[in-house]
């Protein structure tokens, strides 16, 4: 086994069960260990600390399999933790129908989430019969056909799509992937329907955003609905129209929708039309959100709810001044176009923005807008997006339902 030995001092992230190893923290590293290969990481006394994938070319060097010696990274060990995670989604289904009463097939969400199912770098949906898998490290790019094989068998689902063209991958010195992974070739742009809340979706697959929809808003979509009725909605950043859709079904009075792709909103329309929901309350724009709200400012237009669910603005924490600004300009536009009472669904995505934060950018918005207003919910990402207590960095999703007074 090769050995990856830290300097002295540096094993207390390992201590807290953190299961990243930067570069900084290595005194040695015994063999040659290929990109991808198991490695033992020792302290500078040699007493093992942790299992792990090498990467050669990431900041974070070795990403951690397992804390325990006697476990042995193979297929056994992929069925394993595959198999615990698709279980637990099976689980965290049933709880959120019975207490939230989000309904969701179990045949659409995330399976996989990463670092906080314990199976660092990969990211695996699942869309009715097709899975999306995400191989985003080094580690998991060295299983992915293990793991592509038993996720066909432990799903039974019909084809495997891979989306491994995400940026983070040439941090691992990973070439950019995207096509059938298992299963037929399909016509492209590949497109699934899925259900979700009882609303009928078109996903694309192949070209979509993420791995095609955005499933860690599946709690956020339903409350949505529940408290769009009668309101005039304005949807900011609307993507496939998870949010406009729900206002729609909720019997808002009319949703006016916001994005820069017109290929979003053609997709948007087409998943209107597949629910049969009416077209005459509804209006797409395509454009920057940045300026239509500044239109509708000067316009003085106004709305009785305003969902701001932009993309990440900071992917790391050192752009987070910049993201704050955006967040800021924007929450506070939209507190200005809302209507006495009126409800603002606002959310960051940005991993470098902590939740505390986030609520003090929106309090700053309020503020320069002079309006009154109470956070009235606290909203994170979907609980088939878990965040692993030992991984914090797995709470990507933050939002808040404000009230205006
Ligand atoms: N709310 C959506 C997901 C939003 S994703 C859902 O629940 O499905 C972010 C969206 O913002 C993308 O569709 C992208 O095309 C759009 N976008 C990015 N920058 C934008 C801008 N400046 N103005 C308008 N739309 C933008």
């Amino acid at each position: 086994m090769y050995k990856i030995i830290l300097k002295p001092g540096r094993e207390k992230a390992l201590f807290r069960r953190h299961p990243w190893v930067f570069s900084g923290a290595i005194a040695d590293v015994e063999g040659n260990p290929g990109v991808g290969e198991t490695v033992d990481v020792l302290d500078s006394r040699g007493e093992f600390l942790a299992r792990g994938a090498y990467s050669s070319e990431s900041q974070i060097r070795v990403r951690v399999w397992s804390f325990d010696s006697d476990v042995v990274i193979d297929e056994a060990f992929f069925r394993q933790r595959l198999q615990i995670s698709i279980v637990n989604r099976e689980l965290s289904i049933v709880n959120s129908q019975q207490l939230i009463t989000a309904h969701c097939p179990p045949s659409t969400g995330r399976l996989v989430h990463a670092e906080s199912d314990g199976l660092p770098g990969l990211v695996v949906d699942r869309y009715a019969d097709t899975l999306v898998m995400q191989v985003l490290s080094a580690g998991a790019e060295r299983w992915r056909e293990t793991i592509a094989d038993l996720l066909l068998e432990l799903t039974g689902a019909r084809r495997i799509f891979e989306r491994s063209d995400v940026e983070v991958r040439k941090l691992e010195g990973l070439p950019l992937r995207i096509g059938i992974l298992r299963g037929e070739e399909g016509p492209e742009p590949l497109r699934v329907q899925i259900e979700e809340n009882g609303l009928k979706f078109w996903v694309d697959v192949s070209q979509g955003h993420k791995t095609g929809f955005y499933l860690d808003q599946r709690l956020t979509r339903a409350r949505v609905r529940a408290l769009a009725g009668g309101r005039d909605v304005l949807d900011c950043f609307s993507y496939s129209g998870g949010f406009t859709l729900n206002a729609l079904a909720g019997d808002a009075a009319s949703v006016t929708a916001v994005d820069s792709s017109a290929d979003a909103l053609a997709l948007a329309e087409e998943n209107r039309t597949l629910n049969d929901l009416p077209s005459e309350k509804i209006e797409w724009l395509e454009g920057d959100v940045f300026q239509v709200l500044r239109t509708f400012r000067d316009g003085r237009r106004t709305f009785d709810m305003i969902i701001l669910d932009p993309p990440k603005f900071a992917p790391t924490s050192s752009l987070a001044q910049k993201a704050a600004r955006g967040y800021k300009d924007i929450n506070l536009l939209a507190f200005k176009l809302l209507r006495p009472g009126g409800i603002l669904v606002t959310f960051s995505c940005s991993g470098g923005i902590s939740a505390e934060f986030f609520q003090k950018i929106v309090a700053g918005a309020a503020l320069d807008a002079g309006v009154d207003a109470q956070i009235i919910e606290r909203l994170g990402q979907s609980p088939d997006h878990p965040v692993a207590l030992n991984f914090p960095e797995g709470a990507y999703l933050k939002g808040l339902i404000v009230r205006v007074c």
